[in-house]
């Protein structure tokens, strides 16, 4: 649901319309540039300050052109970028695309844990076909989608398959 929202958003930002417009190498290097900082930017609430050699990690690019891409991006007003140029850069975001669904994802490390717990609580056995499952899914019996929580109660130990089949079940519902 997250994605889908900064999807719809990142469609209806027109100066991002007009950057990716332009087309070429230069329109599309920026726009993965831009959903690869949302993918870092959004775990923190939409605000993040990393070493800026994190970030060129993060980012896969030389220290120039990712401070060229953001300098661009932030001359848009499409992130707000601080600091650029220092050891930190501090990158954030507009809300409207972090604001949403604040509250349904956690962040990763508590996710982790809680897998953990599921796992263990529930044998390494898929709730769904009683098998034991050595790389198993933690899946949320009612989705998040509909209002499910990331409560113990909420949450079971899955198989692949039998994680995937429920999930296609309830896109067929939708139809
Ligand atoms: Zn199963």
């Amino acid at each position: 649901m997250k994605w889908f929202k900064h999807m719809v958003a990142s469609w209806n930002d027109e100066e991002l319309a007009k950057l990716v417009g332009k087309g070429g190498m230069e329109g599309l290097a920026m726009y993965g540039f831009y959903w690869r900082v949302i993918e870092v930017v959004a775990p923190h609430g939409g605000k993040v300050t990393y070493p800026t050699l994190t970030w060129a990690h993060y980012c896969g690019l030389k220290i120039p052109v990712m401070n060229g891409m953001f300098l661009r991006l932030h001359s848009l007003g499409i992130f707000k970028i601080e600091n650029l140029n220092g050891d930190e850069i501090c990158v954030a975001i507009p809300e409207t695309l972090v604001r949403e669904d604040e509250g349904t994802r956690l962040p990763w490390h508590i996710w982790k844990e809680i897998r953990v717990r599921i796992f263990s609580r529930d044998n390494y056995v898929c709730r769904y076909c009683q098998r034991v499952v050595p790389r198993p899914e933690c899946d949320h019996v009612v989705p998040v989608s509909r209002g499910g929580g990331h409560d113990d109660a909420n949450l079971v130990t899955a198989c692949q398959p039998c994680n995937r089949s429920k999930s296609s079940k309830m896109a067929e519902e939708y139809r």
